[in-house]
């Protein structure tokens, strides 16, 4: 049997290979201090927040740990999956690219697809997508490799026409999908290329190299998202089953100055509760007990938030789930109904401490607000990681240090703490004369700031904050947390593993001393003692 496609997932890097990456260019960005600042040296390895899970759980457990959160379904890989199937094609999968080499080595010599999918979601770099197109073409140079998803719709969005060609040509695939869902793209690919001289000048959305790049006509998809649900999940043999990622809205219809997504996602479109209702249905009838929801602005607006809780507290579903956030659309009823429905977690865009610096972002939400949902957050026990940045045009040391003021005062759970990262083609650009704005990515300068003073904030911030705990969501986030709830871990653990964890975090190779060492030693034991973990670990280590 032949497969039109097969489709791949994410590809995790190492911190290794990405701080060897970055560190050329240490003397001319934030990138390398970014990295430093979310990464620890352990046992001569330097290690991202993820890896140091895995280690710690395989130290603690004394059995290999396997646990990731890539072992989730992939979401765009369901997607894509999913429409083409129901068109009539035949399609594989490798959910997971880095335990997925063999499987895709077999499909590809047992099934000669007619191409290969690769999802760029997640990613925000070329490498690692060329590492997938260099693993393809060792096996089957001719293979026909098809790349879309967020990161190359940001691409497209944020560059200029060389610029993009360079990223394009970097990952080396032969086309390219820019549309906000892609799945129809994918499609019509998929059956061109089952023709003996496809011709992809007609296909709408897609780049594609034809002795150099050529651009088709953007044809917005707009699928419908009442489809039927998905029904078919990747859930590993032996593994407790994960959280399964839903998602019933696309876009955002807030508009915050530093932010891509409203402007890549276009008009927002929304899923009707009862067909949330009906994928829920079909989602808890699988066993599963977990649910993350993918939409930037789940509650926005608020009444059909509410009533998406109401049905889920109706339906007695009795599901965790985690999601973003926005406060500013919240009132005491949200909380409580949050509660009932079984939240077990949020993700919060707070930016900034400071509403100067807030309202220049365009956040419309004030401190005062902030601290009052972060609270009735932890009234009803509800996990909160406040996602927070330094440097944001107008940024001072002063509005800087309210922001760590903040995390200590309102007291989110978890927090995350980073360098602003500009990017070119968002709302605040425009006002680079106002700023005196320059530079690009990591690295800035403004009238009131720059890269480095911002970097060093950041890492004193983190080192010395000690009311929320420092989760850095470059590799691992609440809904990584979410899948290790999943799988017999504690909360408490994650806890004290982020306790240490800033004790450790950004120093460079000659300062570890014996102090570090020991800091580095109990937390590859966090999860000693565990027997929930242990017994899931026993599974697939006999
Ligand atoms: S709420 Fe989030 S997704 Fe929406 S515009 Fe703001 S930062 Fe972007």
């Amino acid at each position: 049997m032949k497969h039109d496609c097969i489709m791949i997932g994410f590809n995790d890097e190492k911190m290794d290979t990405i701080i060897k990456r970055v560190e050329p260019y240490k003397d001319k960005s934030a990138a390398y201090e970014h990295m430093l600042a979310r990464s620890a040296v352990v046992n001569g390895k330097r290690m991202k927040y993820s890896e140091i899970v895995r280690e710690s759980i395989t130290n603690s457990t004394g059995m290999q740990s396997d646990l990731t959160i890539y072992r989730m379904p992939n979401m765009a890989v369901h997607y894509c999956m999913h429409y083409l199937k129901k068109h009539g094609m035949s399609v594989g999968y490798v959910n997971y690219f880095n335990d997925g080499r063999e499987k895709l080595k077999y499909l590809i010599e047992n099934y000669s697809p007619n191409c290969i999918g690769v999802s760029s979601t997640c990613h925000v770099e070329p490498a690692p997508i060329r590492e997938i197109v260099d693993y393809i073409h060792s096996i089957d140079p001719s293979i026909v490799i098809v790349v879309g998803g967020p990161f190359i719709n940001s691409i497209n969005f944020e560059y200029s026409t060389p610029q993009q060609n360079y990223l394009l040509q970097s990952i080396g695939a032969d086309i390219f999908i820019h549309e906000r869902q892609g799945e129809d793209t994918l499609y019509q690919i998929c059956t061109e290329l089952r023709k003996d001289k496809p011709d992809l000048s007609k296909i709408p959305n897609i780049i594609y190299k034809d002795g150099h790049y050529k651009r088709t006509v953007k044809v917005p998809e707009n699928i419908c998202l009442d489809d039927d649900p998905i029904k078919e999940f990747t859930f590993y043999e032996n593994h407790p089953k994960p959280p399964v990622y839903m998602r019933c809205s696309i876009s955002c219809s807030l508009c915050c100055s530093f932010c891509r997504y409203p402007i890549l996602g276009g008009e927002p479109m929304f899923m009707k509760i009862e067909s949330i209702e009906k994928n829920m249905n079909y989602i808890h009838s699988l066993g599963v007990k977990s649910i993350v929801f993918v939409d930037d602005s789940l509650n926005v607006p608020l009444d059909r938030f509410k009533d998406m809780l109401r049905m889920m507290i109706r339906n007695k579903y009795n599901f965790k789930w985690y999601s973003f956030f926005r406060i500013s659309h919240s009132d005491e009823e949200t909380y409580e109904l949050m509660a009932k429905s079984g939240c077990g977690g949020v993700i919060l865009g707070v930016e900034s401490g400071n509403d100067t610096i807030r309202k220049n972002m365009d956040k419309r939400v004030s401190t005062e607000q902030l601290v009052w949902g972060i609270g009735q957050l932890n009234k009803y026990g509800i996990v909160s990681h406040a996602s927070c940045m330094v440097g944001f045009p107008g940024e001072t040391e002063k509005t800087a240090r309210d922001t760590i003021k903040f995390i200590e005062e309102a007291k989110p759970t978890f927090y995350d703490l980073q360098v602003w990262f500009f990017e070119n083609a968002v709302p605040i650009s425009k006002e680079r004369d106002y700023y005196n704005l320059e530079g690009y990515g990591y690295s800035w300068s403004h009238k009131d700031m720059d890269y480095e003073t911002a970097g060093k904030i950041v890492l004193d911030g983190i080192r010395n904050i000690k009311n929320s705990y420092f989760m850095p969501s470059l590799s691992f986030n609440l809904w990584s947390l979410a899948y290790f709830l999943t799988q017999g871990t504690q909360i408490s653990e994650f806890m004290e593993l982020s306790k240490i964890f800033k004790d450790v975090v950004g120093y460079k190779d000659h300062e570890i001393d014996d102090r570090y060492k020991e800091n580095v030693n109990r937390m590859l034991n966090v999860f000693r003692g565990n027997q929930e973990l242990a017994k899931n670990l026993k599974m697939r280590n006999k």
